[in-house]
C-alpha cells in the first residue's frame, strides 16, 4: 500500500504543476448549486465539496459528438481514414460513483468489436479521485450499490483528513508523477487516521432505500409486467435528459454527412437515448418499444438486470443524476422502493 501526504495549501501547487504536464480538468462551481467538469489551471478553481456534476466525465471518454472516419469516394471502393485522435488530459477530482461509472464504460467498450476510439482516449486519461466525505444529497443512492468507497478505477485517490490529503496511489503513473513532486511518504499513523474516517462514514452513507442489493435480481425478475411502469410512462416526455446525464449510458447513433461534391464526406456519431421514440425504429416501420412505459422500463432493466446479468455488476452507480435532472420528477429511488414493495 502506497500513501502520500499532501497539504491542503499544497494543492493549488499541485494543479499548477500537473497542469504543465497536460490539460486538467476538475469540478467547477456553476452557480445555484451546479457543478461542472471544466478546465482548471490553479486550485482556487476547483470545488472539492460538490454533488455530482451536471455531466460525468464520460464526456472526456465518449464525447458527445465525434467524428470516426473520414471518406473519398474516389473509385469502386470509398478511400476511408479512420480518425482516432485522443490527447493526453487529467481528470481531477472524480468522485467514486463516477469511477465506477468509467469502470462501467471501460468493460463495455473492451468488449469485441473493441472500440478503439474510446479505449486510447482511456489510456491518455490520468484519473484522479476524490473522496465524498460528507452525503450528497437526498438524491444519491451510491450506498445501495456499494460506491461510497473507492473500488480502483483511478490512478491517484485523494481524502481529506482535516487539512491534509491523504493520497493513495494505485499505478505506476501515479507513483511517478507524486515522486517528481516530491510529496513526502504518509505515516502509519496517517493511514490509521483514514481508516478511522472510513469508519466513521459507515454512520453517514447509508442504504436508506430499504432495498437489499442482494434482492434486486429477484425484484426485477419479477418486474416485467409491474404496473409501476404504465405510471412511469405517463409522467415521462421523452427527453432523454435522465440518460445523456447518467455516467453509465453508452448508446450512440452514427451518421454520414456528403460533401456538397458528393465525393468525400464525414461519418460521426453522437450520443442517442433508448427514451426517444425513434430509438428503436427498423426499417420496415418496426418499432421495439414505441410506449413510454416500455422505454422507462428498459431503462432500468438496463441498470439493474440485464447488463449486471452480463457483466456482473449493477449499472447503476448511484449518482443520483437521473432524479435530479428529470422534469417529470421520476425518482429512481422512489421507482426501486415501488418495485419492491409490488414483488412481496
Ligand atoms: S429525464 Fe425524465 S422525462 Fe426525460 S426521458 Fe428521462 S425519465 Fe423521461
Ligand atoms: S441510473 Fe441514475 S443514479 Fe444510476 S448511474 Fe445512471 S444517472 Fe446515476
Amino acid at each position: 500500500m502506497n500513501y502520500h501526504i499532501l497539504n491542503k495549501d499544497g494543492l493549488d501547487g499541485f494543479i499548477k504543476e500537473l497542469s504543465k504536464q497536460m490539460k486538467v480538468y476538475a469540478p467547477v462551481s456553476r452557480g445555484h448549486g451546479n457543478f461542472a467538469f471544466e478546465e482548471v489551471s490553479s486550485g482556487a478553481q476547483v470545488a472539492l465539496k460538490y454533488i455530482p456534476t451536471i455531466l460525468p466525465p464520460k464526456k472526456y471518454l465518449m464525447p458527445q459528438r465525434e467524428t470516426m472516419l473520414e471518406f473519398d469516394i474516389k473509385g469502386e471502393r470509398p478511400e476511408d481514414t479512420a480518425l482516432l485522435e485522443a490527447e493526453e488530459i487529467a481528470l481531477f477530482g472524480v468522485h467514486t460513483c463516477d469511477l465506477a461509472g468509467i469502470q462501467c464504460l471501460n468493460m463495455v467498450f473492451s468488449e469485441r468489436p473493441r472500440d478503439y476510439n474510446y479505449l486510447l482516449r482511456k489510456e491518455k486519461v490520468f484519473i484522479i479521485g476524490l473522496e465524498c466525505n460528507a452525503y450528497c444529497d437526498e438524491h444519491a443512492s451510491c450506498a445501495l450499490v456499494g460506491n461510497q468507497l473507492p473500488n480502483g478505477g483511478y490512478d491517484l485517490f485523494f481524502t481529506e483528513l482535516g487539512e491534509r490529503f491523504i493520497i493513495h496511489v494505485n499505478t505506476q503513473k501515479g507513483e511517478d508523477l507524486l515522486e517528481g513532486m516530491g510529496l513526502p511518504k504518509a505515516l502509519p499513523a496517517d493511514i490509521s487516521e483514514l481508516a478511522r474516517a472510513r469508519e466513521g462514514k459507515k454512520s453517514v452513507f447509508k442504504n436508506e432505500i430499504g432495498v437489499e442489493p442482494g434482492k434486486l435480481p429477484e425484484i426485477f425478475e419479477k418486474a416485467m409486467n409491474s404496473k409501476v411502469w404504465e405510471e412511469l410512462g405517463k409522467r415521462c416526455i421523452s427527453c432523454g435528459n435522465c440518460t445523456n446525464v447518467c455516467p453509465t449510458c453508452y448508446c450512440f447513433d452514427m451518421a454520414d454527412t456528403v460533401n456538397l461534391d458528393l465525393k468525400t464526406g464525414v461519418r460521426t456519431r453522437t450520443w442517442d437515448s433508448c427514451q426517444f421514440e425513434t430509438f428503436a425504429a427498423v426499417s420496415g416501420g418496426e418499432n421495439f418499444r414505441p410506449e413510454r412505459a416500455a422505454r422507462q422500463r428498459h431503462r432500468f432493466y438496463r441498470k439493474f438486470k440485464f447488463s449486471p446479468d452480463k457483466f456482473y455488476r449493477f449499472f447503476c452507480t448511484g449518482c443520483g443524476r437521473c432524479t435530479r435532472t428529470c422534469m417529470a420528477k421520476i425518482n429512481l429511488k422512489e421507482t426501486l422502493r415501488a418495485l419492491a414493495a409490488e414483488s412481496k
